[in-house]
């Protein structure tokens, strides 16, 4: 099958640029589904549940099965490259990782709002950003503390959004 007429052919973008290191580092194999899926979930910039990103995926690469989607976010996750978040009723959701070499502020950390009724994920990277000493101040005890080495910090707020709970929405104010 020719990927090049499939919008692949450009080569690829930053999503596996990020995870070439730690593909190398863990000596995992970056197949061409491995990449075809890191593409599709940071080209999507939001989190997607495994469904989502299997429909999106199979767009452009018909041949996948469901199974190989689990299996590879499973693999990203271990490798710290994607973000799992709990929905409520043990569904998930995933989201590239924010890039710690991006030169953001508040680096690698996230802040989420999950709305437990439809399970929508809505990314704060501003609130990461303003966050950043608090979540400082909690690396420094957890290592004092635990002896624990913080890697990435994700506080995850549950409630219902704006649709759920018939407000106006978020752009509106
Ligand atoms: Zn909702």
């Amino acid at each position: 099958m020719d990927y090049s007429s499939r919008g692949y052919g450009r080569g690829f973008g930053r999503g596996c640029s990020r995870a070439e290191g730690p593909f190398q580092r863990k000596g995992v194999r970056m197949t061409l589904t491995r990449r075809v899926i890191i593409e599709a979930l940071d080209r999507a910039d939001g989190y997607l549940s495994a469904e989502e990103l299997f429909l999106i995926v199979r767009e452009e690469y018909p041949g996948i099965g469901v199974a190989t989607i689990y299996r590879t976010l499973q693999l990203l996750e271990e490798l710290a490259l994607v973000q799992r978040v709990e929905t409520g009723e043990g569904r998930a959701r995933y989201a590239m990782s924010r890039d710690k070499d991006a030169g953001e502020a508040g680096v690698g950390n996230e802040v989420v709002l999950i709305c437990d009724r439809c399970g929508k994920v809505i990314r704060q990277p501003k609130a990461a950003a303003r966050c950043s000493e608090l979540f400082d101040s909690l690396s420094r005890k957890a290592e004092e503390n635990y002896r624990f080495h913080t890697e990435r910090q994700v506080l995850q707020i549950h409630g219902l959004c704006a649709g759920c709970t018939g407000a106006p929405s978020e752009k509106s104010r």
